[in-house]
């Protein structure tokens, strides 16, 4: 059945309407393909278009893309263009062949319903035929029942031999299991049961960069990233990925505090919670260090409950290395991890406005104590007894004492940062040197700004060079 293309999207068509004409000019036949057809079928904005242009060879469909700016090849051997300024991948239709190293091959002869085989799932095996530009109505082709299985919320593969291919794959699956609250039918939860998860290209492990990809997507763009990880479990395979994470299934806590159950629901929960942060006041980049570090948070708890917070930095780094070689981020989550507990420590001892200044030293540079709030704001709502759903308002360690957590370090001026040094190095270079004893000084002279309360600057002077 046709139907109209919503109006974001006409706004989208319209802005490349030239060049799609220019392209069935030259007799080449332009697809909406993949996830946007998909996206836009679920009603969903799609961020990225992807437009497979058939009929029409490399080089003439480069030479036609160049009338409108510059074109960049991101592989000339994949077929994929980018033209700069428009936000649309445009490629030609490819197919892999099948065997221990697939290679892909471009084949413009191609017709949509042979191009699509190469796709993952169903969902992302449809196309919408875009020659007619925006304005035109549109009907979905769907080669391979993509559109039931979205009526129906079950993953399914569009080919089994090819699926097994390529095993990010079976972390994209980990992905749209939690962001489509979709479920695996009985076929593609066997493959992703025994499918092996090294990389036939490489005969090596898969790039740690594309599994972070798609951790990225399964936690900033789900409801309830959760629903990966308990996929994993059930699975059969959580232990085995992700060790630290399938550790916590069956630690048990204490159930004053922790009326959830095990250290794995409570953290699934929390990151749940998590998940619920409004992009208002945080990046999508801090958000996605604030779900690690919530997701890595109580790793400790398998070795011991006082003193998890330490324990949990060694084994939220090993984690974490098995999909990010990232330092900054890696130190972040740690942090984040070895303070998690700072926030209701520092509240339940009333502490002056100095502790909490120290705190925000000791998080700097890599987080802030306002990402750590986040933390313990996601953590006091992981305590749901009576469900999976993390707690709207939080009970036991509650919101008041996160509340004044947020007040204190507001009132201590550190909630993006600790205070700024008043003794610098300009100051004392009338009678020290630049060099390793005035780097000494300057920090000497910032601890007793922290620590005592002190913010004259001669005052420092005198302290540090009597
Ligand atoms: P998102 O909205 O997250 O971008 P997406 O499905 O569009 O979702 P992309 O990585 O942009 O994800 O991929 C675009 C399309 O390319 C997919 O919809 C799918 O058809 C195909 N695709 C991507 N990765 C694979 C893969 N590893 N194997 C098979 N097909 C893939």
């Amino acid at each position: 059945m046709s139907k109209r293309l919503p109006e974001c999207f006409i706004e989208k068509i319209k802005k490349i309407e030239m060049i799609l004409k220019s392209v069935v000019d030259l007799g080449g036949v332009p697809y909406l393909v993949g996830g946007s057809v998909r996206d836009l079928v679920l009603g969903r904005e799609a961020k990225d278009i992807d437009i497979e242009v058939h009929n029409i060879s490399l080089d003439d469909f480069e030479l036609c893309l160049r009338k409108f700016g510059d074109v960049s090849l991101i592989g000339r051997q994949f077929g994929v263009l980018r033209l700069h300024g428009y936000n649309v991948d445009w490629s030609l239709p490819r197919k892999d062949s099948i065997g221990r190293r697939p290679t892909v091959e471009v084949d413009s002869t191609l017709t949509i319903e042979q191009a699509c085989l190469r796709r993952d799932l169903t969902m992302n095996a449809m196309a919408i035929d875009l020659s007619n530009g925006a304005g035109s109505d549109f009907d979905v082709i769907d080669p391979y029942g993509g559109l039931e299985s979205l009526k129906c919320k079950t993953l399914c593969m569009v080919d089994k031999e090819k699926f097994v291919q390529d095993p990010l794959r079976f972390y994209r699956v980990m992905q749209f299991v939690g962001r489509f609250e979709m479920k695996p039918d009985d076929a593609l939860q066997t493959v992703c049961k025994n499918m092996d998860l090294y990389d036939v290209a490489t005969g090596g492990a898969l790039a740690r960069e594309r599994i972070c990809e798609e951790m990225r997507k399964l936690l900033l763009k789900s409801r309830r990233p959760s629903l990966g990880f308990r996929w994993l479990y059930e699975l059969g395979r959580l232990e085995e990925l992700f060790p630290e994470l399938g550790a916590l299934v069956g630690v048990a806590q204490r159930s004053d505090y922790h009326p959830e159950g095990d250290v794995f629901e409570h953290t699934m929960q929390s990151v749940d919670a998590a998940a619920k942060l409004s992009l208002d006041d945080i990046s999508l980049d801090e958000k996605f260090v604030i779900i690690l570090g919530v997701l890595c948070h109580d790793f400790g708890k398998v070795k011991k409950t006082p003193g998890h917070d330490v324990e949990g930095v060694p084994l939220a780094k090993s984690f974490l290395h098995r999909f990010t070689r990232h330092t900054m981020l890696v130190r972040s989550i740690c942090k984040l991890v070895r303070y998690h507990r700072m926030p209701i420590t520092l509240v339940e001892q009333k502490s002056g406005l100095k502790a909490y200044k120290r705190l925000a030293v000791k998080l700097a540079p890599e987080v802030t104590a306002k990402h750590l709030y986040f933390v313990s704001w996601a953590d006091i709502r992981g305590r749901n007894k009576d469900g999976h759903e993390p707690l709207d308002k939080a009970f036991v360690l509650g919101d008041d004492e996160i509340a004044v957590f947020l007040e204190r370090i507001r009132e201590a001026q550190v909630e993006r940062g600790p205070e700024p040094p008043i003794l610098l190095g300009r100051d004392l270079i009338d009678t020290v040197k630049p060099g390793s004893k005035m780097g000494e000084l300057l920090k000497k002279a910032y601890k007793i700004q922290i620590d005592e309360g002190i913010t004259d600057r001669e005052a420092l002077k005198k302290r540090v060079i009597s």
